[in-house]
């Protein structure tokens, strides 16, 4: 879709955002709004993150054709489709099983065959596909989990909203360079709660 927003002006990424049909990604029943800028339930509690976000969150991860991009939670997998759509060397964990087999149905079938997808606690990370150059999560979490920080490749962007559920949350960025961890608030969003397992 169409991205207006003054944040967002990366000319691949607004490509990238034309390229992917996000109804595809919304359920049948939300179809007449996949075009809205806005948030979209998906079931399971869960949404469809705000397009304008998205495109501002792929921005913000600096990707290039050869970047390993990491995302928690995969949701619908619209996200990850639009990273795939930039970088070849994409991993998602999803934490809700039902989610995560409707997430992978829907990127075969919209031919993103190349995506690796996994069902789990995306707190651990993927450890045996560290480092990354991007790591982007779509749930808000109460602090920046340490084996994230940890995955991250020298140069490497993390990118995660943190805050307490109900609370103000902000978009931090995490940025490692020659060892040295920096973190700064970006912008205050509103995602659904990063859960942990047994929670
Ligand atoms: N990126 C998604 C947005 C989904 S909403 C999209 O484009 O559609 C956030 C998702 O994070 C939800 O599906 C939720 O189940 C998942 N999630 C929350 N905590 C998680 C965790 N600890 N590990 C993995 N996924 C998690």
């Amino acid at each position: 879709m169409e991205i207006h927003d003054p944040l967002v002006t990366d000319p691949a990424v607004l490509a990238a955002m034309q390229r992917v049909p996000r109804e595809r990604f919304v359920p049948e029943d939300r179809k007449l709004f996949a075009g809205r800028d806005a948030a979209l339930p998906i079931g399971h509690g869960q949404t469809i993150s705000q397009p304008s976000l998205v495109a501002y969150m792929t921005q913000e991860a600096r990707l290039a054709r050869d970047s390993r991009v990491l995302e928690i939670g995969t949701g619908s997998g619209y996200q990850a489709a639009i990273v795939a759509e930039l970088s070849d060397h994409v991993y998602s964990i999803e934490a809700i099983p039902a989610l995560a087999a409707r997430a992978a149905a829907t990127l075969r079938a919209c031919g993103y065959d190349r995506i690796h997808l996994r069902q789990g606690d995306g707190y651990h990370g993927w450890p045996e596909a560290a480092p990354f150059d991007a790591i982007l999560v779509t749930a808000a979490a109460p602090s920046i989990p340490p084996p994230l920080v940890e995955q991250l490749a020298d140069g490497g962007r993390l990118l995660i909203p943190v805050g307490e559920p109900s609370g103000p949350q902000e978009l931090m960025l995490v940025t490692k360079t020659a060892g040295a961890v920096r973190t700064r608030a970006l912008l205050p969003v509103a995602f659904v709660p990063f859960t942990r397992a047994g929670e």
